[in-house]
């Protein structure tokens, strides 16, 4: 493989680079230096690390390439930072550079070359994976399993759903219409994303069921793929992102909302203009696409302006107390906070609690928690005493990703707990 002997994609956030004063406010909320105590983990260190990349100090060892990868990109960082300096942008841009040098390490090259792009044959291979679970692993308790063959490399034991034995997309139509006598009043694109499709589909359903019986006609484009967080976001492999960005926006090319159950698919799809947009045609189609992107609760809350009376709690949970983890990528990356809420304070029959740091990050962040699964899971633990000590039998959060960090932690620490996409809770 050739290589790129210079570093192209740190030299274009440059600034960024050079706006940091080396204050160190950015240790505070760092969710990995909490844990480690090193410099190495912090905004900071990994700021100096770069540095000493790009003037030719240091080259990218086995041991740079696994700082790099040592940051959930949580943004808590750029958050307190009084420099302003966005070092999540920074870490995407260098983990780029590290894979124009070394590539992207087996297996996850075949994973993210071959599969994740393929939607039909990443489908087959889960569900082959799913038939491998159900038949030689033994069941652990509730629905969840231990982890199947095709998965291994994510953990060791880890809790993880059960694919789910009919895909989302092959159990509802392209076009879902509102019913009879009911107004369309909007029609959007429902990016799925992979885990509603494939592990979720029973929340995708209820988002189409919620929005058709509101007036909203919801288009599922077959076209539509992968938004590939994990890989261009994660990896640091923008040549693959840039395929899989290229298909949703033709996927998506003829309609003006793209909802979303999950921040993370939103916001990194929103990202692909800040990190993928190599020509001006690329730009020009990026940006229209970003402007489309509307996670679910703030196309509810912001654009179909529902009122309270029109949001109901599912008979399930009613009389339950509920929390609410915002995932990073909601909260920090797209700026939705009070929309989420909104909805929870309207469902009269539940009892809403916030938890302390509602907005800290489990831990989850795509190839971090597979990398690094233990120190992923104790930083989950913190967020597992949030969710304690709010006495909850429910946490909402509007993410699977994160859906699935929780449920692996309270299931690991035998928490009570259910964990719930904010939209099951509401009929
Ligand atoms: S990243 Fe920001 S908070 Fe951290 S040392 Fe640099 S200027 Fe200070
Ligand atoms: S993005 Fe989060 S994990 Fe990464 S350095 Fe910043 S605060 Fe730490």
């Amino acid at each position: 493989m050739k290589t790129d002997t210079k570093y192209t994609e740190i030299e274009k956030f440059k600034d960024a680079l050079d706006s940091c004063t080396k204050c160190g406010f950015c240790m505070a909320g760092c969710p990995v230096y909490r844990e480690e105590k090193k410099e190495s983990s912090v905004a900071r260190g990994k700021i100096m690390l770069i540095r000493a990349l790009l003037d030719g100090e240091v080259e990218v060892t086995d041991e740079m390439a696994e700082q790099l990868n040592r940051c959930t990109l949580c943004m808590t960082c750029a958050q307190n930072c009084p420099a302003g300096t966005q070092v999540p942008t920074v870490i995407t841009a260098a983990r780029a550079d590290k894979v124009k040098r070394r590539g992207v390490p087996f297996p996850y090259n075949i994973v993210f070359r071959w599969l994740l792009p393929r939607r039909r044959l990443f489908g087959w291979t889960i569900r082959l994976a799913s038939w491998f679970q159900r038949i030689f692993l033994p069941k652990t308790e509730g629905t969840l399993r231990h982890l199947s063959f095709f998965l291994s490399a994510l953990g060791k034991s880890r809790h993880i759903p059960q694919i789910a034995p009919k895909f989302l997309r092959e159990s509802v139509p392209e076009v879902n219409k509102p019913p009879e006598g009911v107004k369309v009043k909007f029609t959007v694109g429902y990016f799925t994303g992979c885990m509603t499709d494939f592990v979720f589909p029973e929340l995708g359903q209820k988002i189409i069921s919620f929005l058709t019986k509101n007036g909203v006609e919801v288009i599922i484009p077959r076209g539509q793929g992968c938004c590939g967080a994990l890989v261009f976001l994660g990896a640091g492999d923008f040549a693959t992102g840039r395929k899989m960005a290229d298909t949703n926006v033709k996927a998506f090319k003829d309609l003006d909302y793209i909802i979303t159950d999950c921040a993370t698919c939103a916001s990194s799809m929103k990202d692909y203009v800040k990190f993928l947009a190599d020509t001006e045609a690329r730009k020009k189609a990026y940006t229209a696409y970003a402007g489309k992107i509307k996670d679910i609760t703030e196309f509810l809350v912001d654009v179909v302006k529902l009122p309270a009376s029109a949001y109901h709690v599912a008979p399930e949970f009613k009389g339950k107390t509920v929390t609410w983890h915002e995932p990073c990528h909601l909260g920090r990356y797209l700026g939705v906070k009070e929309q989420p809420r909104k909805i929870l304070k309207s469902l009269k029959d539940i009892k809403f609690v916030e938890m302390p740091d509602a907005d800290r990050c489990c831990g989850m962040a795509g190839t971090f928690s597979i990398y690094f699964y233990d120190l992923s899971q104790k930083i989950a633990e913190k967020k597992a005493e949030s969710i304690s000590s709010t006495g909850a039998d429910i946490v909402v959060t509007d993410c699977p990703g994160c859906q699935i960090q929780l449920m692996d932690t309270l299931k690991r620490l035998k928490m009570p707990q259910e964990v719930r996409h904010i939209m099951e809770l509401v009929e």
